[in-house]
């Protein structure tokens, strides 16, 4: 069995579960070859310290039979690489929000340094049978970088956001060089079938390439890539686990003494203006608005945690949050009820799923978004016997596999009100029967179905190694 190298921009110690289900699916496959991880350690050195842009300090850390390299990326590079072109234009655009990106020249020659940076110090580490698996927008021309430098390895490449549509992706200045620079993997892979028909139509009109046969292999730029939907799961059995461990048993039995007749919702998202978070909390406001009958019962409990803060769009929506919240509370609130608790924070992880089943309407309403795994994570910690229902915005990735949720279209206040109200007051023997055919699906595609159809599917991709010059 060849080793498994994964390349991403973080690295986690997959000896830690606290890492997530992405980690524990690659941690299992990782152990099991002896792999490498490779990517950014998440530090800075600062210009006055030494750093230079395309320089990188590497460490090298065992982790049982896992080695674990990182680079220390310089003010410069991390910058340009990360604040200013992955999520400053990459992030917005690919989540279809053109008015927010911020389209520096400067950004895209930071992100080629820092990619062809990673390249040069990945080569000198790959033995010649490795496979890498390189992921998400951070890196995406990678495998051209290394196939520059000599790199036949099979190389497979996966993105956890979404893929707009070919008109949204002309915006970017140079998109056409991104597109490109997927033809140097052997496979990519997206999220949804939706991603997916938005990459083979933007190959097929503007790179001119020739579909080969039906499983996905299209021709363009002297190369052949395959390019499928492998929509990412969660690891039910450990969420499962984790739902039935004593932090999680307390939270639950805490939260439902405290809102013993009342009914919770619950939304847990990073805090990203493309979760949708204003337009929710508008819907729930107008929940109390259209439906006087939920006044002093609803409870909206909204956790976002903190992220990318040095992003102005992201301090723009954390006023917006506050003020909306302020507001609802302050038209709808009683002494003894407040409709909504806003939490700027991360839950511990152990306690997640009490939280999740203590409610009885989970609310994941991104505008855009590649999976949403809070939606799968909300349906593996209900009682069976007595579950919540998932009110699921159709443009999250999830919502192709989830037809028996709410679906709703988050820009839609009222519809998205009256999705509340149905949840609300759904009869149990329907919440049940939803309950299980979502359990089915998510149990079924779990993260190990995610990682091990990758990777079987590109060990049997067709791996050429051609002379074109990448980039
Ligand atoms: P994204 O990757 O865009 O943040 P996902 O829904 O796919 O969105 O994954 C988010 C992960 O982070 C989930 O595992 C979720 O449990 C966790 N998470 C998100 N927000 C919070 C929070 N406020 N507190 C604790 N965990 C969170």
């Amino acid at each position: 069995m060849s080793r498994l190298v994964v390349v991403s921009n973080r690295v986690a110690d997959p000896r830690k579960t606290a890492a997530g289900g992405l980690a524990v699916a690659l941690a299992d496959v990782l152990n099991s070859t002896g792999g490498m991880w490779f990517g950014w350690s998440g530090k800075v050195i600062e210009a006055a310290d030494g750093g230079k842009p395309g320089e990188a300090r590497q460490h090298t850390q065992q982790a049982g039979p896992v080695k674990l390299v990182t680079l220390d990326l310089s003010r410069e590079d991390h910058d340009a690489f990360y604040v200013g072109y992955s999520n400053g234009v990459l992030w917005p655009v690919f989540h279809y929000r053109l008015d927010l990106a911020d389209f520096d020249a400067g950004y895209v020659a930071g992100y080629r340094r820092v990619n062809q940076l990673f390249a040069r110090k990945l080569k000198p580490l790959l033995q010649p049978d490795d496979v890498v698996w390189v992921h998400d927008y951070h890196l995406i021309p990678l495998a051209a970088e290394l196939r520059a430098l000599g790199c036949g390895h099979r190389i497979g490449y996966f993105l956890h956001i979404p893929l707009p549509p070919s008109l949204i992706m002309a915006a970017i200045p140079g998109h056409d060089w991104l597109i490109r620079a997927l033809f140097a993997y052997d496979l990519v892979g997206f999220q949804s079938r939706g991603d997916l028909r938005h990459f083979d139509r933007y190959v097929e009109a503007e790179a001119g390439a020739q579909r080969l046969g039906d499983d996905g292999r299209w021709r363009a730029f002297n190369r052949t890539v395959q390019a499928c939907a492998f929509p990412i799961g969660i690891d039910v059995e450990e969420f499962q686990a984790l739902t039935d461990a004593p932090e999680a048993r307390e939270m639950f039995e805490r939260m439902r003494k405290e809102y013993s007749r009342r009914k919770l919702l619950v939304g847990v998202d990073r805090l990203d203006y493309s979760k949708g978070l204003p337009q929710r909390l508008k819907a729930f406001r107008e929940l109390l608005k259209s439906y006087p009958e939920h006044r002093d019962s609803a409870t909206l409990i909204q956790i976002a945690s903190p992220s990318r803060e040095d992003v102005t769009a992201y301090t723009d929506i954390l006023h917006e949050l506050e003020s909306l919240c302020g507001s609802i509370n302050g038209n709808f609130g009683e002494l003894d009820w407040m409709p909504v608790r806003y939490i700027h924070r991360t839950v511990a992880r152990p306690r997640l799923p009490g939280l999740y089943r203590a409610s009885r309407v989970g609310v994941v309403t991104p505008l855009r978004d590649g999976m949403n795994l809070v939606a799968k994570e909300f349906i593996a910690a209900q009682d069976p016997a007595d579950p919540g229902v998932l009110v699921l915005s159709r443009f999250a990735g999830v919502a192709e596999q989830l037809p028996d949720a709410l679906l709703v279209n988050p820009y839609d206040i009222e519809g998205t009100a009256n999705a509340i109200h149905l949840a609300l007051t759904m009869p149990v023997e329907e919440r049940r029967v939803r309950h299980q055919s979502q359990m089915a699906v998510i149990k079924k595609y779990d993260v190990h179905w995610w990682c091990q159809s990758f990777l079987d599917t590109l060990a049997k991709a067709e791996a050429e190694v051609t002379g074109t010059p990448w980039l």
